[in-house]
């Protein structure tokens, strides 16, 4: 069997095809040429067209092929002049039938719809965010001295009996990254703190300091002596230095998947267990733009006590403040007892800075802060300067004692009153004492404190200053996010496999699993520190900026390098013939290579659409069994070189599993070219295309929207469902949008570009798709012929470019007639389903809520789900409508210290999926709780985990491949793997002989049809006996730990069967063999 010599094979599947090229495109791409970011609509027929004749080239041997390209191009051509298009319905497809079916009928365990649609009944004492959404009335009047509060007045005597005690904690924000990047500002200014900290905290052992950002700490670690190590060491001892949270950073709540919070928040953690033995107790989170109960749930299931949050709403905050209610139980929404609930301290006032922290008035605070003395680089903006303290003036300025009272003078006021310096974790203690509170638990007996539940979104410091901007800016490197997170959990789990793999074989190998591991470890960290507050939340500098996506595209390249050197140990029949040549890999991604190709992936069968670039048209698809698969052969039209040709077929692999599939040249008759046609010039399109794959159809009546209405598959029954583009401004008032701060002109207008768009049908047996191109957006949308999940719903890819603009964010707008009222539906982390009103009480930028993973909206019949593939601000402004904004391009500093405008903007994919589902479920309008079906979570898996190919490189002796497929049957549908994270050794740098398995079992609402899903699994009422689930693998040893390994649960030490409830993250310390 002669294989072909010269295919390229990029990449894994088109979403990063598209987002790799983008990266490698930022120097190369000639602003001058194009300086208003409009494209020629000409030129790009014209390139449409010289590729149709390279293609047309290519083919000339197969002169049926070539006649049926040719034939559609002079079609079209007709057609267009004749005003008329492929005949209605000419586009579907009757034989999709490719793969071995997946059930007709979604097996669900009846037990495991009762979690999803169990009646909601609110907690006796539970506090709603919610409801006190519906209770304030957002008026900000002017609260006196405490802006946006109201006055406090007080008894001298009311603390006689019970002297009021006071924490004074110090702390030090060092943000990883922002106006500077993480390595300047260490060295200008975080590794000076650290230093000072242990010289001070020595002198006086009444003295405390907390530290929260590992990334940091590490950092300073590694760079100190044994001497110093050992004294902050018994600083940490002693209880003067505490860590507080332990992640890798303070991560932003907003924009961050739960996939990397867990994994950041785990670096710490099993950072500071190497090397201090610490396990931080309680959390601190002062500057995240808004805070999100998945961090809660997520640090109380690392073993966390309490927490600490920061920016909330002006208007809650002061509500909770006349309450008494800014101490609380954090509970999750979906918490039927209180099994998640954290203790959590909100801070009252306006900042975590000296002048906000003190007290109630920043006027009286600010005299304390001496950073802030007079000739000082600031200043304080109450107009009372502090004063530097003397000899003379310490009776007047500082508090003193008399009998058992403590004077302020500025106050005018004595009390009874015990200050001291402490640590978080100090003041809880006492919080606890005081209460009757065991010290780290849960209440005992009477509640202390009221329950909360919900989120504390979207976020106002003072006005109408929402910071719903930062939930799309820079929207390039919030996908470049994701992209890693999905290598990296696909690097992890093959390097963890293989090393137990390697192990089960016995013999040496000359696998690089130490190199693999530093690899791993810094491919963690980078992404760990993207996860910051000011990284994938877009507020940097601009070369801040560039430094964390500098960091991400090494790490990506890094991942991809673990990938393909564990892939080939695990296909490789022959393990002695194993080698390792990091110059000339066996397998390949991104570059020139021949032939095979390897597909592998998730804990989850699959079946989806794997997309390569070759060399030639003429290609066959051969399976493992040496079957013929059907494919698709397509322009690639953004490659100028015409080097290249798509490839498309369905590829099949076990959970986990790798597949082979063999690309060999030649005429094969299951290898059919797509057709195309071409639109422009402004003729009416009204007429133009229809594609129906699967009874989903795409119509384009109109010039601007291609997707205009889409078909239930269950019933026929026909909905409107229209995407459009629409634009915000910037308002005219002095205070502007900027990197935080959205803060539109008006409601937006819909795009309309003068020239009409140029529009491209492609019509193929695997997939078709319309791709229609205007001067900022070019808009793909693509149906799949595929019985499996892929074929359930619209792909979207919108490659936007606003680089022409001045203070402009574009945004997509589907409308459909959805009678979903006020009422929408946004995840937070990817993790949960947050129900949203839309309230008109509110500003236009207070409705925009952050969309991690999915936006819905639903009717009593319907549900429109947008799943995403990064992270951007959402809203539902009006009845059946949603809207997510793509980029933004900003003028001017908005007043939150950045000093810049956002003007780096690049040419952005925007990748997303439109399901549309019927819809059952009875869902109370009122809980606070909504789930996505089966089918919307695997399509999110899907979109954002696509397969990844590999390529084998050229060679004359090709060994044989054989599939590997560690797992005997699918992990359960709601059953998702985390990640199988190796830990590192305590005895040295290298990899132990254990990984982490987190579980997460999602929650999700049986109230959707469950008639060819094209899932592949079954529900199992959250169980997983893994020794069954293994085919070759043995699992030595396996133990119940907490979420970042910290503590051990022992009544669970050695479960044979593992077992979740609905929503639960859980992770095991295990050790495969
Ligand atoms: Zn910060």
């Amino acid at each position: 069997m002669k294989l072909s010599r010269q295919f390229t094979v990029l990449g894994s599947a088109i979403f990063c095809v598209v987002i790799f090229s983008l990266y490698l495109m930022l120097d190369h791409i000639d602003y001058s040429k194009n300086p208003n970011g409009e494209r020629n609509q000409n030129g790009q027929l014209g390139i449409l067209q010289d590729k149709i004749d390279h293609l047309e080239r290519l083919l000339a041997e197969n002169n049926e092929i070539i006649a049926n390209i040719r034939d559609s191009v002079i079609n079209l051509r007709e057609t267009v002049k004749d005003g008329k298009m492929f005949p209605e319905g000419s586009m579907s497809q009757g034989n999709g039938e490719l793969l071995p079916p997946a059930p007709a009928l979604l097996p669900i365990h009846s037990e495991d719809c009762q979690f999803a649609a169990r009646t909601y009944s609110k907690a006796a004492d539970g506090v709603q965010m919610l409801d006190v959404y519906d209770l304030l009335s957002f008026d900000n009047p002017d609260g006196g001295v405490w802006k946006q509060g109201f006055d406090i007045s007080y008894q001298d005597n009311e603390w006689d009996n019970e002297p009021l005690q006071v924490f004074v904690v110090p702390h030090s924000h060092n943000d990883p990254g922002w106006l500077k990047t993480f390595d300047d500002y260490y060295r200008d200014q975080t590794q000076h703190i650290l230093n000072n900290m242990v010289v001070k905290l020595h002198e006086d052992s009444r003295r405390k300091m907390i530290w929260s950002e590992i990334s940091y700490f590490s950092k300073w670690w590694d760079g100190i002596d044994e001497q110093k190590r050992d004294a902050v060491k018994r600083l940490i001892e002693s209880g003067q230095l505490e860590v507080a949270t332990g992640g890798w950073v303070m991560p932003d709540e907003a924009n961050a998947h739960y996939f990397a919070l867990i994994d950041q928040l785990v670096e710490g953690h099993q950072w500071l267990e190497r090397n201090l033995g610490v396990k931080p107790k309680t959390g601190w989170a002062v500057d995240p733009f808004g805070h999100s109960p998945t961090q809660a749930y997520l640090l109380r299931q690392a073993g966390l006590s309490n927490m600490l949050i920061q920016r909330v709403h002006y208007s809650v905050k002061k509500h909770f403040a006349s309450q008494k209610t800014l101490e609380f139980f954090w509970r999750q929404n979906w918490d039927q007892d209180s099994s998640s609930d954290i203790l959590c301290h909100m801070m009252p006032f306006y900042s975590y800075d000296v002048p906000h922290t003190c007290g109630p008035d920043p006027k009286i605070c600010c005299q304390f802060d001496f950073k802030r003395l007079p000739g000082g680089r600031i200043s304080c903006p109450w107009r009372i300067p502090p004063q530097a303290i003397t000899d003379n003036n310490i009776q007047e300025r500082l508090p003193s004692t008399y009998h058992n009272s403590t004077c302020f003078p500025v106050y005018r006021l004595c009390f009874s009153l015990q200050a001291q310096f402490g640590t978080i974790s100090d003041y809880f203690e006492a919080l606890r004492k005081s209460t009757g509170m065991d010290p780290v638990g849960m209440n005992v007996g009477q509640l202390a404190f009221p329950v909360l539940s919900g989120d504390l979104f979207t976020y106002a410091d003072r006005d109408d200053h929402y910071w719903s901007g930062y939930f799309t800016s820079r929207p390039f490197y919030k996908r470049l996010d994701r992209v890693l997170e999905s290598h990296l959990r696909a690097a992890e789990v093959l390097y963890s496999l293989t090393l137990a793999n390697i192990q089960k074989y016995g013999q040496p190998s000359d696998y690089p699993a130490v190199d693999n591991y530093k690899l791993l470890t810094e491919a963690r960290r980078n992404l760990g520190l993207f996860q910051h507050h000011d990284a994938i939340a877009g507020t940097g500098k601009d070369w801040v900026v560039v430094d964390y996506g500098t960091r991400l595209y090494h790490s990506i390249l890094n991942v991809k390098r673990v990938i393909v050197s564990s892939a080939h140990w695990l296909v490789l029949k022959d393990k002695p013939a194993y080698y390792h040549d990091p110059s000339n890999p066996f397998l390949q991604m991104d570059d020139v290579q021949p032939s095979q190709d390897n597909l592998w992936q998730k804990n989850q069968a699959r079946t989806s659409m794997v997309t390569v670039y070759v060399t030639t048209p003429k290609v066959r698809v051969l399976d493992a069994l040496g079957h013929v698969v059907r494919a698709q052969v397509s322009a690639v039209w953004n490659d100028a070189s015409h080097a290249a040709t798509d490839l498309s077929f369905v590829a099949q692999a076990a959970p986990l599993g790798l597949s082979v599939y063999q690309l060999m040249e030649g005429m094969e008759p299951r290898t059919e070219a797509a057709k195309y046609m071409f639109l422009q010039d402004g003729m009416k399109i009204s007429v133009c295309c229809k594609v129906i794959h699967l009874g989903m159809t795409l119509k384009c009546p109109e010039n601007i929207s291609c997707l205009q209405k889409m078909r239930l598959k269950e019933d026929d029954s026909e909905f409107l469902v229209k995407v459009e583009f629409a634009w915000y401004g910037t308002t005219s008032n002095k205070d502007k949008s900027g990197a935080y701060l959205f803060l539109p002109d008006k409601e937006a207008t819909i795009y309309s570009p003068s020239q009409p768009p140029v529009v491209r049908v492609t019509k193929g047996p695997l997939f078709s798709e319309v791709t229609t191109t205007f001067p900022h957006i070019t808009q793909n949308l693509r149906l799949y012929n595929i019985h499996g999940v892929e074929g359930q719903s619209v792909e979207i890819c919108n490659t936007v470019d606003i680089r022409g603009e001045i203070n402009r964010e574009i945004a997509m707008r589907i409308t459909s007639d959805l009678n979903s009222k006020d009422r929408f539906f946004t995840d937070l982390n990817g993790y949960q389903v947050q129900p949203r009103k839309t309230m008109a009480k509110l500003p236009l930028q207070a409705n925009f809520y952050p969309m991690t993973s999915m936006v819905y909206l639903q009717d009593s019949g319907t549900r429109l789900s947008l799943l995403t593939a990064q992270s951007l601000g959402a809203a539902s402004l009006k009845s059946g409508q949603l809207e997510v904004i793509m980029d933004r391009r900003l003028n001017q500093d908005d007043n939150r210290g950045l000093g810049q405008g956002v003007l780096d903007n690049k040419i952005t994919a925007n990748s997303f999926r439109l399901l549309l589902e019927k819809r059952s479920s009875a869902e109370e309008e009122t809980a606070p709780y909504s789930y996505p079906s089966l089918l919307s979570h695997m399509s999110f898996m899907y979109l954002n985990h696509p397969f990844i190919s590999m390529a084998v490189s050229q060679r004359s002796d090709a060994p044989s491949l054989i599939p590997y497929s560690p797992l005997s049957a699918s992990f359960p549908c709601d059953m998702h793997l985390v990640n199988l994270r190796a830990i590192q050794s305590k005895v040295w740098g290298g990899p132990s002989e254990q990984a982490a398995l987190i579980l997460h079992r999602k929650g999700f609402d049986c109230g959707f049809s469950n008639r060819n899903t094209g899932l592949l699994c079954t529900t199992t009422r959250g169980k997983i006996h893994l020794e069954k689930l293994l085919t070759d693998l043995k699992v030595k040893s396996i133990s119940h730990v907490s979420l970042s390994l910290m503590h051990t649960h022992s009544s669970d030490a050695n479960p044979q069967e593992i077992s979740l409830k609905p929503m639960e993250i859980r992770t095991y310390r295990l050790q495969l063999s």
